[in-house]
């Protein structure tokens, strides 16, 4: 009896504080660790309300969920590469000296840029009046190809209306300068208040003297820059190179390009038969590219290689303006001395007479002899 008294007794009192103290099995009550109510957000009650149990009658018909849609891979149609020219495939352009393609690309269906290996053929010949076809053509790595066609047109340029200027009107042009006797010229005229035209060689040098002539109101206007017959009249782009580089020392000497000139020889110069036709096409050329040419209705014939003084000179040019009352333009060339001499007294005759002394521009009145060849 003894011995049972001693086991409760441990039992009562060693065994159980262990076990409590460990924590091991002693239950949780609902008042030692109370559920914090915002443990429960309020979209989840309402949710909880709302789903019908299954002795619920629903007040409203389900609405069936609308199914988000899948969506399906994007089928990009095959097709042939596509080639855009820029300014459209059909362009017009005033005639000139050079044509620039305004531009083109291509791209194949999937917008790979395919540009770079297009190809393009077709001439356009800027300075000829016509309708020309270009041919764009490219093919992408499939083998597939496209090709398109742009129509140029080239077109004359547009010039000024020409005006018939008052009667007793004198044009006097001198050829082939400048020269030594050039500023003497140019002294003259500035006393008689006259106004001329210079129709100059390239290569004289003396840009001084045209940008002088310039400055005091006369007109600057290409004639050459070699005034080599056989290099000129070879054929169009060697008339185009000659004209280009008188232009450039007029542009120098003026700070602009000229739209008048005079051709080596006039239009109707039989220097240029060796290569047969060219005045016929560059008469109609240098026309359409927007210059305007001028030949003369009297001659002072101070380039006939026939001896003569000032006082033939004088004479020639005042018959011939006596017999063009309308309108004179006179041939002079300023690198003859008995030529330029001339020149004062064809003024006070002129200012005696009525007459008036101008630069020809563009809206002069055209005098064009018949062409040669
Ligand atoms: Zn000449």
């Amino acid at each position: 009896m003894k011995r049972s008294v001693c086991i409760v007794f441990i039992c009562v009192f060693l065994i159980l504080p262990i076990v409590s103290a460990c924590g091991v099995s002693r239950p949780e009550t609902a008042e030692a660790t109370p559920v914090p109510t915002e443990a429960f957000p309020a979209d989840d009650t309402i949710q909880t309300v709302t789903v019908p149990t299954p002795d619920d009658t629903p007040a409203l018909p389900t609405v069936p969920p609308t199914p988000t849609p899948t969506p399906e891979p994007t089928e990009i149609p095959v097709t042939d590469p596509i080639i855009t020219l820029i300014g459209g495939d059909s362009i017009r352009v005033e005639a000139d000296f050079g044509f620039s393609d305004p531009g083109y690309f291509a791209d194949d269906y999937l917008g790979n840029n395919l540009t770079s290996r297009m190809t393009v053929s077709g001439e356009v010949i800027p300075y000829k009046v016509g309708t020309y076809d270009i041919v764009y053509s490219v093919t992408d790595d499939g083998g597939r190809s496209t090709t398109v066609v742009r129509h140029v047109e080239v077109v004359p340029v547009e010039m000024p209306e020409i005006v018939m200027p008052p009667e007793k009107t004198v044009y006097l042009t001198f050829d082939d300068g400048p020269s030594t006797y050039t500023e003497k010229l140019l002294d003259v005229l500035k006393k008689h208040n006259a106004k001329a035209t210079f129709f100059i060689i390239g290569n004289r040098g003396r840009t001084e003297i045209i940008k002088r002539a310039y400055e005091e109101g006369h007109a600057i206007g290409v004639h050459t820059y070699t005034h080599e017959y056989k290099d000129i009249y070879k054929n169009e782009q060697a008339f185009f190179d000659d004209f280009w580089a008188t232009q450039e020392v007029i542009k120098e000497a003026t700070g602009s390009y000229t739209r008048i000139f005079r051709f080596p020889g006039g239009s109707a110069n039989t220097a240029s038969r060796r290569n047969k036709g060219i005045m016929t096409r560059l008469t109609k050329i240098m026309e359409d590219l927007g210059y305007r040419y001028f030949d003369w209705n009297i001659s002072s014939g101070d380039a006939s290689g026939e001896p003569y003084t000032s006082t033939d000179v004088k004479n020639r040019v005042i018959n011939g303006i006596k017999k063009h009352s309308d309108f004179a333009i006179v041939l002079q060339h300023d690198i003859h001395y008995q030529s330029v001499k001339a020149v004062d007294s064809i003024l006070t005759w002129g200012e005696q007479n009525g007459y008036t002394f101008l630069a020809l521009d563009l809206t002069s009145p055209i005098m064009h002899s018949e062409v040669q060849n």
